[in-house]
């Protein structure tokens, strides 16, 4: 924190760019009032009530919001409708236990759980349950369940906040997001960038007083009730931003990128299919990667061969006949799968992950593989193979593929071998790279940064060590990049680092001249090119 005369300012870590300047509103959750509690049938009759009256509320929320809110809402319906989760509760109550301290004691320890999780993603649902806790209470003790209104264009602030308290507040007249905690890996932070609302996390204390804020999402600051000094100056940064974005949309329309002459091709990573509803989707020039174990995550267990025949078929129709790299699944590490991975490996990330994992489940494998055989007669579709680490896993990998496909043509239904290439992000398939025998290499920068500096990518403690423009990191990159330039072999990278306008520069005169970022980066990546080009630098 530094103070000034006036106006505090605090920093904290950046979970989604962009300005607000408004009221300062603190709201922490959090359940008011007393309830007395009533006979044992009462009791039972009032939590079905309330579980009842809950689930309407976030049902509506999720239609009004549809996309990818509505898949985070899902969450919480799917708990109020586990009938055995809501038996145990019914029983404490049939045994002479309050309503709300039934509702209270089942939920905080599923809360603690989800706390105690080392995944990120996991973690990030406590705060989901924590919502849904006081929803229901609040209910209980004779509330509505919804958080007070909150003043069009405010800087909101909280000790963390649920998704759905988020998509409650109406964001129609601008406003931000500050969080004394959080994480931008967070759902709500994922909700923030879509809707393009600015959003700071990992505050660390603030006072409860501050009649208007600042909050600036590029620099990752607050600003309480600031002077004129800082006020000229927030200004000032914003109408720099605001002129950026402008151009950077004109920029997004042109047909094409090129750097010295040479073209830049820009294609987007997805994880579901409903990501190309993204308004600057349909400039990229095709899919660099589509990350399919999201699909396991989803309710509803592992997917059959019909409803991921249907997915990847989607994305090959939105596509045309641009290419659409679809990657098999990459399960383990950060992304465990119930059902799937293994579990007690002292250290998942370095453990049975990604291909290895799918050569060790065959019976899942061969499941992906049959709906990418069959999608691949309808579109250009190319498939990868994630964590590669020798070339016998990608013969293996592609001597089942080739098994799957005689299978379904004798079965009488239309299949093909897709063109099969690898992520490049284990140090030693980087430095051996020659061995493989694949169709195209895609740079995994994340992995291949986490495995270079021994950091697990999601211990936020080491971020400082993990440099992506280390010498090391741009080596295997380069060495990468020249390979398939000499063996005709197309070599992409669908890592953060391609959406990291910082990281450009690097990246091409490594020799790369394809590139896959998140759809949201599409225009300032191509805005950041176009000005490298121009020998303008960065800007
Ligand atoms: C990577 O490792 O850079 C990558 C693109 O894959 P993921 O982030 O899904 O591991
Ligand atoms: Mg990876």
């Amino acid at each position: 924190m530094q103070g000034s005369a006036a106006g505090l300012a605090y920093r904290g870590r950046t979970a989604s760019i962009g300005f607000a300047h408004g009221p300062f509103v603190r709201v922490d959750a959090g359940t008011h009032g007393e309830r007395v509690a009533g006979a044992l049938a009462e009791e039972a009759l009032a939590l079905r009530k309330a579980i009842d009256a809950a689930s309407g509320q976030i049902a509506e929320l999720a239609a009004v919001a549809g996309g990818e809110a509505a898949q985070i809402l899902e969450f919480q319906v799917a708990l109020l409708e586990d009938e055995d989760f809501l038996q145990a509760i019914f029983a404490s109550i049939g045994q002479g236990a309050a309503a709300d301290v039934a509702w209270r004691s089942a939920l905080d320890e599923q809360i603690a759980d989800y706390e105690s999780a080392e995944d990120e993603y996991l973690k990030a649902r406590s705060s989901d349950l924590a919502d849904l806790r006081d929803r229901v209470i609040n209910i209980l003790r004779g509330g509505e369940g919804q958080a007070p209104k909150i003043p069009g264009g405010s800087v909101v602030c909280a000790d963390d906040l649920p998704p759905s308290r988020f998509l409650e507040i109406d964001w129609s007249a601008g406003g931000g997001l500050a969080l004394l905690r959080g994480s931008p890996t967070s759902h709500v932070a994922m909700l923030a960038r879509a809707r393009g609302i600015p959003m700071v996390v990992q505050l660390g204390a603030i006072p409860e007083v501050g009649v208007t804020a600042l909050l600036d999402g590029e620099g990752a600051t607050l600003e309480l009730d600031p002077n004129a000094e800082q006020l000229r100056l927030f200004e000032k940064r914003r109408e720099i931003h605001r002129k950026s974005r402008a151009s950077a949309r004109a920029i997004l329309r042109r047909p094409t990128a090129s750097w010295r002459g040479e073209r830049i091709k820009l294609l987007i990573n997805i994880q579901r299919v409903e990501e190309l509803d993204h308004a600057d989707a349909q400039y990229a020039d095709g899919i660099g990667l589509m990350r399919t174990e999201f699909l396991l995550t989803d309710r509803g267990g592992l997917p059959d061969e019909e409803t991921q025949f249907r997915a990847y078929d989607a994305v090959l129709r939105w596509a045309e006949r641009r290419p659409v790299t679809i990657r098999t699944f990459d399960a383990g590490g950060d992304k465990p799968v119930p059902g799937f991975t293994i579990d007690g490996e002292a250290n998942p990330f370095l453990g049975v992950r990604g291909l290895r994992l799918c050569l060790a489940r065959p019976e899942i494998f061969i499941i992906q593989l049959r709906a990418l055989a069959r999608a691949a007669v309808r579109g250009n579709l190319k498939v990868m193979f994630p964590m590669v680490t020798a070339p016998d896993e990608l013969e293996a990998g592609r001597k089942l593929f080739a098994e799957v496909v005689q299978r379904l043509q004798a079965e009488g239904i239309a299949a093909m071998l897709p063109e099969l290439g690898i992520m490049v992000e284990v140090p030693a398939a980087a430095l051996a790279i020659a061995s493989f025998k694949a169709a195209f290499f895609s740079i995994g920068s994340n992995d291949l940064a986490q495995y270079i500096f021994a950091c697990d990518r999601s211990n936020g403690a080491l971020a400082s060590l993990v440099n992506p423009l280390h010498p090391a990191v741009l080596e295997l990159i380069a060495r990468t990049a020249e390979h398939g330039r000499r063996s005709g072999i197309s070599v992409s990278l669908c890592g953060d680092m391609a959406s990291d306008p910082r990281c450009l520069s690097a990246l091409l005169n490594c020799g790369l001249r394809e590139l896959s970022v998140n759809a949201s980066a599409l225009a300032q990546i191509k805005q950041t090119i176009d000005r490298l080009s121009s020998g303008a630098g960065l800007g």
